[in-house]
């Protein structure tokens, strides 16, 4: 099948994101003022505004926060309907940390809120990129 969906674009600032994702790794920043964790990658601490942040590797491990079942998506995802966009809450915190993604290899049936999710990773094919995707755990 041929990519439809657009790529991400890779910039100074979230560069070890996608580098991670690339090795199966999911970074978030983590402030050093406070010690949140933040995502999407943001130049500030959301709880802080402290500009002081390290990448951190997150379990990957979470469950699902929320979701929906998207059947006619924009242009670029029309081949893959229906598909499922969530949003998970990782088990990290301290606070939640809330991550949006789409849940892929389970019935639409089946899905529950707190069901345990985990983060996976797919290359995509032709391009050195590799994205991430929610699964059931
Ligand atoms: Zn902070």
């Amino acid at each position: 099948m041929t990519w439809l969906r657009p790529l991400p674009t890779v910039s100074p600032g979230n560069e070890p994101f996608f580098a991670g994702l690339a090795q199966r790794k999911f970074h978030v920043l983590k402030c050093r003022a406070c010690g949140d964790l933040n995502w999407t990658p943001y130049p500030a601490c959301r709880s802080c505004l402290s500009i002081q942040q390290d990448w951190f590797e997150v379990s990957g491990r979470g469950t699902l926060y929320t979701w929906t079942v998207v059947h006619t998506g924009p242009k670029a995802f029309t081949q893959e309907g229906p598909y499922v966009f969530a949003f998970a809450k990782l088990a990290e915190g301290p606070r939640p940390l809330i991550v949006m993604g789409n849940l892929m290899g389970c019935d639409h049936d089946a899905i529950k809120v707190d069901m345990p999710i985990r983060i996976a990773y797919r290359d995509v094919p032709g391009h050195d990129v590799t994205l991430y995707h929610f699964e059931p755990a």
